[in-house]
C-alpha cells in the first residue's frame, strides 16, 4: 500500500464528519466524506423522480450520474454531472433518500469504485459505514466511533436549535436516528459494522478535542504511522 489510509465509520451523529476533517488538517491528509456521495446518488434520483426503494430504477439512474469529489483549497464539494451540489444535500429527505438507496450492491459498487480511486492517489482520512470492512479493508488504522443514540440525539437536536430549526422534539429526532441505525446495521450489503480490526471510541462523554487526540495517538501508534507529527 502506497498511501496512508484512515478509516473512520459509525453511525449518523457521531461526529464522525467533524473529527475526520481535523484529524485530516492535522496530518495534512485529504478528508473524504463518503456520505456526501452517496447523498449526491440520492439527490440525482429524486431530480429524476426516481422512488429510492425502487431497486433496479435506482440502480439504473444512478448508473447515468457522474459524481465527483473535488477538493478546491482544502474544502471538499461534490459535483453531480458537473454542478456543484455541496449545499443542497444536507437535508433529512436526502439523507433519508441515501439511507434507502445505499443498500443496493449496483449503487455501492460504483461508488466504491469512486471512493478506492480517490484513495490511491493520496492520503486520505475516509468516513462512512463501509470503510473498514469493505472499502479500505487495508487501511492502516481503522476507527468505529459511535456515541449512545441519546447523546446523538441531544448534540442533533442542539445543531438545529441553533440554526432556529425547532420543527423536531427530542424525542421525534432520537427515533429517527434509531431508524436510520437500523437501516444502515441491517441491510444485506456492506452493513454498517466495527471492522475486526478497528479500534473504538464512544465519544459519549468525551469532548471533540478527546475524541481527535485519541485517534492522532492511535495513528501514531499505528504500524507505519508518521511519527514525525509526535
Ligand atoms: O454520513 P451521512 O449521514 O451523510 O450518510 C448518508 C447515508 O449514506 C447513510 O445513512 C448511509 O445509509 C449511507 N452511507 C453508506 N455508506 C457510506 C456512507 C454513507 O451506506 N460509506
Amino acid at each position: 500500500m502506497s498511501t496512508n489510509q484512515i478509516a473512520i465509520d459509525g453511525p449518523a451523529g457521531a461526529g464522525k464528519s467533524t473529527i475526520a476533517r481535523m484529524v485530516a488538517d492535522r496530518l495534512g491528509f485529504i478528508y473524504i466524506d463518503t456520505g456526501a456521495m452517496y447523498r449526491t446518488a440520492a439527490l440525482y434520483l429524486l431530480r429524476e423522480g426516481v422512488d429510492p426503494s425502487d431497486e433496479k430504477a435506482s440502480a439504473a439512474a444512478v448508473s447515468l450520474a457522474d459524481i465527483q469529489l473535488v477538493n478546491e483549497n482544502g474544502n471538499q464539494k461534490v459535483l453531480l454531472n458537473g454542478e456543484d451540489v455541496t449545499g443542497k444535500i444536507r437535508t433529512q429527505e436526502i439523507g433519508d433518500a441515501a439511507s434507502l438507496a445505499s443498500r443496493y450492491g449496483a449503487v455501492r459498487r460504483k461508488l466504491t469504485a469512486l471512493q478506492r480511486e480517490i484513495a490511491a492517489k493520496g492520503n486520505v482520512v475516509m468516513d462512512g459505514r463501509d470503510i473498514g470492512t469493505t472499502v479500505l479493508p487495508d487501511a492502516q488504522l481503522k476507527i468505529y466511533l459511535t456515541a449512545d443514540a441519546s447523546v446523538r440525539a441531544k448534540r442533533r437536536y442542539d445543531q438545529l436549535a441553533e440554526r432556529g430549526e425547532t420543527g423536531l422534539s427530542l424525542s421525534e429526532i432520537e427515533e429517527e436516528i434509531r431508524a436510520r441505525d437500523r437501516q444502515d446495521m441491517e441491510r444485506k450489503n456492506s452493513p454498517l459494522k466495527r471492522a475486526e480490526d478497528a479500534v473504538l471510541v464512544d465519544s459519549s462523554n468525551l469532548t471533540i478535542g478527546e475524541v481527535r487526540d485519541r485517534i492522532l495517538d492511535a495513528y501514531r501508534r499505528s504500524a507505519g504511522g508518521d511519527r514525525r507529527d509526535s
